[in-house]
């Protein structure tokens, strides 16, 4: 195969903002998009929210539509996977056996669902939910199909859930922590989360020790639990968290850990090979410096543009400040900033009405919020967190404060 400038392997959210980004800063050399789905660059939260309700069409989740890449001279080859990489001479292998060489190679290989670890997690009606196909897959399932059992209080899950429970389905979610959201938010978030939920039928259980998925003539029938209970289920959704694709990298030599370990222009520890997305472990400024791989669309798309910023030879580092939504019923949950060694909160209005905010400070400074249904105090929050502004505690909860009046620098 013909060489490339610069070969992009993942074709997902981090590797079409690197062609795009290249492009758009005048890079004039080769560029080939390389990944191993069927389908061009698409967006992959619709899957668990209204793609899975059936209210988007496919054709809707594309990131550009058919055409853009090649009239931007960005060759992209689909059910291409690579398999190994050679550094050394700057070579990448797929699973074909065709070999690309490259002067410049971004690994924006993202991740693969974490598998169930638990007897009968193959059984028919089990699913995953990271790609179009798994999301195809689980809707022509639902058709047959009544009673849902969620594995998994995190983002996707019960994203799922609310979709489905809003369908009308049974739907019960299992969470072997003693709360939903546990390792992303306080407790106050996770609380009004599970009440939601409740409020539109989901049976929540939290606390809870899985033993196994129990199965029927290899179908699954449903989950069983430590104590003893048998939750019955149609169609299992597992979303116990999701594992880097780094193996290749590894293989390559690359310094890896949870994730592909990156500095701050992307540069893993293999001469011109970055890695950036779902993939990369890097160190997070308002991580405190400390190590973090994200998983967001706002880290696929800015350790992109960081990485086209390299190659195009005006190297910024990744300093974006990092956010996050999500979508379950009527319930908008909007992250600002990285909560890791928190020390204080200060809830800012009342849960009950909808709306509100939980703030995160570290040593005073605030280093997150989430937010409910609170547009404007996300949109302010991104400030006091760029900032690492210092403001009052009462000040803070006072809701006839305007967050935006105590974004002052300290
Ligand atoms: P991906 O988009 O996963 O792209 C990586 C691509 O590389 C994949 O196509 C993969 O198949 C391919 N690949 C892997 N290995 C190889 C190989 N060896 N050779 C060739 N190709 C390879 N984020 C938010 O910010 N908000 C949300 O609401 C939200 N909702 C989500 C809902 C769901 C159901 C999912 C799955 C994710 C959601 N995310 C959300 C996360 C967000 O989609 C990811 O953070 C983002 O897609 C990461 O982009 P990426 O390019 O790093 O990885």
């Amino acid at each position: 195969m013909a060489p490339a400038d610069v070969l992009i392997v993942g074709a997902g959210q981090a590797g079409a903002q690197t062609a795009l980004s290249l492009r758009l800063g005048g890079h004039a050399g080769s560029i080939l998009m390389v990944g191993d789905e069927p389908d061009a660059p698409y967006e992959r939260p619709p899957l668990s929210k209204d793609y899975l309700a059936g209210e988007r069409d496919a054709a809707r989740l594309y990131l550009r539509p058919a055409g853009f890449w090649a009239e931007r001279n960005i060759a992209l080859q689909t059910h291409a996977h690579v398999v190994s990489i050679d550094a050394t001479a700057h070579t990448a292998t797929l699973e074909t056996g065709e070999t690309i060489a490259y002067r410049a190679l971004v690994w924006a290989a993202g991740g693969h669902p974490r598998p169930l670890p638990l007897p009968g997690a193959t059984l028919a009606g089990v699913h995953m939910l990271r790609t179009r196909a798994d999301a195809d897959r689980l809707r022509a399932e639902l058709a047959d199909a009544i009673r849902v059992c969620v594995i998994g209080g995190g983002y996707i899950g019960l994203e799922a859930a609310a979709v489905l429970a809003k369908a009308g389905r049974p739907v019960t979610v299992l969470e072997v922590q003693d709360r939903v959201l546990a390792r992303m938010s306080a407790e106050p978030i996770s609380r009004h989360i599970e009440a939601q939920h409740r409020a539109h039928g989901v049976d929540v259980r939290t606390g809870v020790t899985i033993t196994a998925v129990e199965g029927r003539e290899g179908r699954v029938m449903g989950v069983a639990l430590g104590d003893g209970t048998l939750v019955p289920a149609d169609i299992v959704i597992a979303g116990i968290g999701l594992l880097p694709n780094q193996a290749v990298l590894t293989a390559a030599g690359a310094e890896c850990g949870n994730g592909v370990l990156v500095d701050e222009f992307c540069r893993t520890s293999l001469p011109d090979i970055y890695a950036i997305g779902d993939c990369a472990n890097h160190p997070n400024a308002y991580a405190g410096g400390m190590r973090v791989r994200l998983e967001s669309v706002q880290n696929a798309i800015d350790q992109a543009k960081t990485v086209a910023s390299v190659l195009l030879g005006t190297p910024q580092p990744y300093r974006a400040l990092p956010w996050f939504w999500s979508n379950q019923y009527d319930l908008k949950l909007q992250t600002v900033g990285l909560n890791h060694g928190y020390d204080d909160t200060v809830l800012r209005g009342d849960p009950a009405t909808g709306s509100f905010s939980l703030i995160y400070l570290r040593a005073g400074r605030v280093v997150a919020l989430d937010t409910i249904n609170a547009l404007r105090d996300f949109n302010a929050g991104k400030k006091l967190v760029e900032l690492g502004a210092c403001p009052d505690r009462a000040a803070l909860a006072d809701l006839t404060v305007p967050l935006k009046s105590l974004a002052e620098p300290s």
